[in-house]
């Protein structure tokens, strides 16, 4: 992959979280052509478009970052439309793709595959072997037939898919949603708006006891790139920093990196999720990647960007 800079790459959904980080390291990297498509361009739900964007720009690889995705919250309220746009999504792009020559495919999940009850740290091949999280099971249901398809198109057509499974993403184009959003930019936009409008109290939901493992999306970034360098196998791999927090640490680091100085109230009729989910990543750590963002440096960037970028937006 790292050998010829002049491939194309298409990334889908490259203005989220995901995608946009996937960008920027490609870039940085020197890959000069990369195939991007907003959401306005080619909506990767429909797949006769998908179709005809894979026969008309035939790229050699793609990355598979586009997804509906969301917090708690998010995943309770709609799950219709969080099982049915992922499979819509990962089926079109998989399969155009392997229909139309690309040499290897990566495709993200999630930790939420993996049953509520998994042994911690959750090994790989804890997949399937129990119920999932009832908050989020639409979405780890799409995640799971992902995996498979990944697995299918390699066993059946000796074809290049690969899947990798990140923790809790954190950084710079994630989304601030103060309902939809996940615990870590919800707090920080909550916290943020409670600075400014000297509030006292901020509420925080659940009891505050889950513990929550968080990488920066750069970290992902730099092993995307690694797993298309240097992995082709069947599994897939978990993506971690192997590094937990309680929910109540978390908002008491995002607290101080945002510089409020109230208190914190707990909404206890909010639900918890699942109570640890922390990723064996000993697979590819084993392989030679490595994190490099502390959460408390990753925290600090992450609210840089949100006050230069995200307000003005919302
Ligand atoms: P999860 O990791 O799939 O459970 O997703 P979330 O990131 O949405 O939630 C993680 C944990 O943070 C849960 O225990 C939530 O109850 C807790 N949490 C605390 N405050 C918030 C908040 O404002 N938004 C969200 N999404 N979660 C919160």
């Amino acid at each position: 992959f790292l050998s010829d800079k002049s491939a194309k790459v298409f990334v889908a959904g490259h203005r989220g979280l995901v995608g946009s980080a996937i960008v920027r390291k490609l870039q940085s990297l020197g890959f000069a052509n990369l195939v991007l498509r907003t959401h306005s361009e080619l909506d990767l739900t429909r797949q006769a478009d998908v179709e005809s964007f894979f026969a008309a720009e035939k790229p050699d690889f793609v990355i598979l970052a586009a997804a509906k995705v969301g917090g708690i919250h998010a995943n309770n309220t709609y799950p219709a439309d969080f099982i049915a746009i992922n499979l819509q999504i990962q089926t079109n792009v998989i399969d155009s793709a392997y229909k139309h020559g690309v040499k290897k495919l990566l495709f993200l999940g999630s930790s939420c595959i993996y049953p509520k009850l998994a042994p911690q740290p959750i090994p790989e091949d804890a997949l399937l072997t129990g119920p999932l999280e009832p908050t989020n099971e639409w979405y780890a249901v799409a995640k799971i037939a992902g995996i498979k398809m990944c697995q299918g198109y390699r066993i059946q057509y000796s074809w290049d898919a690969i899947s990798g499974m990140p923790t809790n993403l954190y950084g710079p184009n994630d989304n601030f949603h103060p309902e939809n959003s996940h615990v870590l930019p919800a707090l920080m936009r909550r916290f943020h708006e409670a600075k400014v409008n000297g509030d006292k109290e901020v509420v925080v939901w659940g009891t505050g006891s889950p513990l929550r493992e968080f990488l920066h999306v750069d970290d992902l970034a730099d092993a995307v790139v690694f797993m298309m360098e240097e992995y082709s196998g069947l599994e897939h791999l978990n993506v971690g920093s192997g590094k937990e927090v309680t929910i109540k640490e978390l908002a008491e680091l995002v607290k101080e990196v945002v510089g409020f100085e109230g208190e914190l109230v707990w909404d206890s009729s909010k639900p918890d999720g699942t109570p640890r989910k922390l990723m064996d990543s000993s697979k590819l750590l084993g392989m030679g990647w490595k994190p490099k963002v502390s959460l408390r440096e990753g925290l600090v960037d992450t609210y840089k960007w949100y006050t230069a970028n995200a307000i003005t937006k919302q």
